[in-house]
């Protein structure tokens, strides 16, 4: 599919009258349609609810949104924690699903009155003395093991992945729970992660609702949720099929009348925890061309750098780059996109065929609202950019201001960086 911006030349040009690149902006409108379509697909189930991965676009702006969509957070640290209940979103909406989690988090989870999804069975104890009882409602996080295939495709390898019990430790898991008076009963599991796939979910369910089948027959616990938790992805390149989420709530509703209605097991809610799928495709990093070298390549150095958008420096990702004003010309021009740490994996496109390109040029990365500013960091000292919102109606607002050089240097306590190094007044 064509990748289109959804900010113009013009718009930018606008904008940065007030905002300077980089900086990354958000479609509003984008956001509400997906979290709508989203609803739709499984409001067949009534105790549907999407917990919105935090950690993949922390803004509490962005987040207040989805709220509207009844969306809860999914948290695993103590400030997503905090965030979420500073949006309004409390209790039972927020899944708290960390992993090698510090006793303090644990009490925070508790005392917001979230959901807790337990990372190891060692945790059950862990909780327990942490805490000084155990909530009645508690979920643990399932690991198969060896690789999640889809048919012939190996989708991804949860047998060399840190997270989750152990399928026998589930059942054991289940026991000591509810011996010790659990009464309502979760089950997680994230086996695959950005499928592009219609598929990932259905047979991701199928497993869990089978599994919830058998820890009820067998433990008598009762399962009150199946938490499908993250991993629908979206097309980072243009040759890729976006997800069709109406069809994917229809094939989850199909397993789930087979395998738990069937069974008897009709009240068990849906639960998601996405991220990407919520937020990646309706932001982009906006960024300004600086320089143009030709030595051994030729090199385009624009004015963000990993630190705006680690993806492709971590993973060699790709994201789609739209060369603002210049969208029907031809990609001719073969080059390197780079940002200015002072490290040579800090390129967003390698042998990237562009239009030809012009110093004072704007380009949009695209589908960086997810897993974008929130992977930032300050290496070489840089600091991270403002974040903004397009609202439907065409107006800019800004979400989170760009850092200066006096939060970078805030932690220092007692020793005063920024102010010594203010240039000092003459005269
Ligand atoms: C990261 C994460 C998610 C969200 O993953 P996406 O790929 O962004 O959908 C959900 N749940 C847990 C526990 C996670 O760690």
């Amino acid at each position: 599919m064509e990748k289109k911006a959804f900010v113009t030349r013009e718009l930018v040009e606008e904008i940065t009258k007030t905002y300077p690149t980089p900086f990354h902006i958000y479609d509003e409108r984008g956001i509400r349609e997906n979290a709508e379509a989203l609803r739709e697909a499984f409001s067949w189930n009534p105790g549907y609810k999407e917990f919105f991965a935090v950690k993949a676009t922390p803004n509490p702006f962005l987040i207040r949104i989805l709220k509207e969509y009844g969306c809860g957070c999914d948290c695993s640290s103590y400030t997503e924690l905090m965030l979420s209940n500073a949006v309004g979103i409390k209790g039972e909406d927020i899944m708290f699903s960390s992993n090698d989690t510090p006793a303090e988090e644990f009490l925070l989870a508790a005392e917001l009155g979230a959901i807790i999804n337990l990372d190891d069975i060692t945790h059950i104890d862990f909780l327990e003395k942490t805490l000084g009882y155990l909530p009645k409602t508690l979920s643990c996080r399932f690991n198969p093991g060896g690789y999640f295939s889809m048919g012939t495709d190996i989708m991804d390898n949860p047998g060399d992945a840190k997270y989750g019990f152990t399928r026998e430790q589930m059942f054991e898991g289940f026991r000591i729970l509810k011996a010790k008076g659990v009464e309502h009963f979760g089950i997680h599991a994230f086996l695959a992660s950005n499928t592009v796939t219609n598929e990932y979910y259905p047979v991701l369910a199928r497993q869990l609702f089978e599994l919830a089948v058998e820890l009820q027959r067998q433990t008598g616990a009762h399962i009150s949720f199946v938490n499908l938790s993250g991993g629908i992805g979206i097309p980072y390149t243009p040759d890729q099929e976006p997800n069709d989420i109406r069809l994917i709530g229809e094939k989850v509703r199909e397993a789930y009348e087979e395998i738990l209605g069937s069974a008897g097991m009709g009240d068990v809610a849906v639960y998601t925890e996405l991220g990407r799928f919520m937020m990646g495709p309706y932001g982009h990093l906006v960024t300004k061309v600086i320089h143009q070298k030709h030595t051994h390549k030729e090199y385009l150095g624009v004015d963000a750098c990993a630190v705006n958008l680690m993806r492709p420096a971590m993973y060699g990702a790709y994201h789609h780059i739209t060369v603002l004003g210049r969208e029907g010309e031809a990609c001719d021009h073969k080059y390197d996109v780079t940002g200015s740490l002072c490290e040579n994996n800090d390129k967003f496109a390698i042998d990237r065929m562009l239009p030809e390109v012009k110093t004072g040029d704007y380009m949009v990365i695209h589908d960086t609202g997810a897993h974008g500013f929130s992977m930032g960091y300050n290496y070489n000292g840089k600091l991270r950019s403002a974040e903004l919102l397009l609202h439907e109606d065409g107006s800019v607002e800004l979400i989170r201001r760009a850092e200066t050089p006096e939060d970078y240097f805030a932690t220092f306590d007692g020793f005063d960086i920024y102010k010594k190094l203010l240039p000092e007044k003459s005269g």
